[in-house]
């Protein structure tokens, strides 16, 4: 029961995603906040911010999985079971990263997809930490730290993109909002 009670607050947050159905994301709305001019939905130009700076303009829960590579707990993030219709887009810079007819239920607690919306929406680097020898999946604008990749994912591509949540931020399609 006690354990309950201390789950009972992330999973009320993973029913209740910040960008509700229907809103639209603005400059004062989207995930990094208003004192982040570096957030484009259509700049796909690559970005070069300091970390310093990107301390600065980030909220300290998107600063912290994005620049500082930290996870978020499994079964806590706000889309790893959601199944809104629409894209997904970094949190830190509003690149454009996955459509939601590429997610898919994995069980491992993080939204999974089997493929990213672009080639060049992210980038890959080889993660040696935790003696682990993984894939590190990076938002292929700004940089920053997104999950892994994993060869364990569903046809077509046998691949699991593992996000997290917290670097995310979903908008859904207008016409699956009539
Ligand atoms: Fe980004």
């Amino acid at each position: 029961m006690r354990l309950f009670l201390f789950a009972l607050p992330a999973l009320l947050a993973a029913c209740h995603p910040k960008t509700a159905p229907g809103s639209v994301v603005t400059a004062e709305t989207n995930a990094a906040g208003p004192k982040n001019p570096y957030y484009s939905r259509t700049d796909t130009a690559t970005l070069h911010i300091s970390e310093a700076e990107w301390k600065k303009v980030l909220p300290d829960s998107i600063y912290e999985v994005s620049r500082e590579k930290d996870t978020e707990r499994a079964f806590t993030g706000k889309y790893w079971n959601y199944t809104g219709i629409g894209t997904y887009y970094c949190a830190a810079c509003g690149n454009a990263l996955f459509r939601s007819d590429s997610k898919f239920a994995s069980e491992c607690g993080w939204p999974s997809f089997f493929e990213t919306l672009r080639p060049n929406s992210v980038s890959y680097i080889e993660d040696h930490s935790y003696n682990m020898e993984r894939v590190e999946v990076l938002c292929g604008r700004c940089g920053g730290h997104l999950g892994h990749l994993f060869d364990d994912g569903p046809p077509p591509t046998g691949k699991r993109y593992c996000m997290n949540s917290i670097v995310l931020e979903f908008e859904p399609d207008v016409a699956s909002l009539k």
